[in-house]
């Protein structure tokens, strides 16, 4: 089973607090896959951080609270839970992370290929 560690995290903001950060409230874990990479996964815009940097996260742990701190309750941009992965620090498409593929409309339309997990 994966772990990760909670690399970088900041709980400051108030839930639907705009700021000109972006991210608002966030948590970034950090683990090492099976291929050697290290993978950063940020969680962003969130109401509620319930991790400290240097706490060890298990695959199902609560972490904190979704939400819209940052730009996520600004004029035009909808609620969501903000996820950026990083390999080896590079931005990369995080779809192929998630269990379920979705539209751009965000209805599921395929199920995921768990072979590139
Ligand atoms: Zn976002």
């Amino acid at each position: 089973m994966y772990s990760g560690l909670v690399i970088d995290s900041r709980g400051t903001f108030l839930p639907e607090q705009c700021v000109d950060d972006s991210y608002g409230n966030y948590i970034t874990i950090r683990y090492t896959d099976l291929g050697g990479n290290t993978i950063d996964i940020k969680y962003a815009h969130l109401n509620k951080v319930d991790v400290h940097n240097g706490d060890i996260i298990s695959v199902g742990q609560y972490i904190g609270k979704s939400g819209n701190t940052g730009n996520a309750g600004g004029i035009g941009i909808v609620p969501h839970l903000h996820v950026e992965i990083r390999e080896n620090g590079t931005r990369v498409d995080p779809a192929p992370y998630f269990a379920t593929n979705f539209s751009d409309e965000g209805s599921v339309i395929v199920p995921c290929d768990n072979s590139l997990n």
